[in-house]
């Protein structure tokens, strides 16, 4: 029973995380789950998709931490070289699809980057409120 239990959290964190369309912090997968799950068990699968290649962690500058799901990765590795926004007003964290290129001193290899711009998403831009 433990066993099938904790296979439909996964799938249910999983599911969230492939059809929201921007990174979700704990909390708001916590608050998502139509069946609660403890926070602890959250952490975990968290890390195991993360170790899997199925997300990719996102450290926002206030250091809170969010997730999304990854498009082209595995076990193997991570290949998540876009950078994030990260809207101050709403709160929105969400992946950039223009892989962001860094010309880097000869002789590098890079292996992550973790790139998040803060500001203002278009639907939070103040210079564009109508009143
Ligand atoms: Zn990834
Ligand atoms: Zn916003
Ligand atoms: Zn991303």
């Amino acid at each position: 029973m433990m066993q099938g239990r904790n296979t439909t959290s996964k799938a249910a964190v999983l599911k969230l995380l492939r059809s929201a369309d921007c990174a979700l912090s704990h909390e708001m997968i916590e608050g998502e789950l139509t069946e609660p799950v403890n926070r602890s068990t959250i952490y975990r699968i968290l890390n195991r998709f993360e170790a899997e290649g199925l997300i990719h962690r996102i450290v926002a500058e206030d250091g809170r931490q969010y997730f999304a799901s990854c498009a082209h990765c595995d076990a193997q590795g991570h290949d998540d070289n876009h950078p994030h926004f990260h809207c101050t007003a709403c709160q929105r964290l969400e992946c950039l699809p223009q892989p962001l290129d860094i010309s880097l001193p000869q002789g590098y290899r890079p292996v992550s980057l973790n790139a998040t711009i803060s500001g203002y998403c278009a639907e939070c831009r103040p210079d564009v409120k109508a009143d």
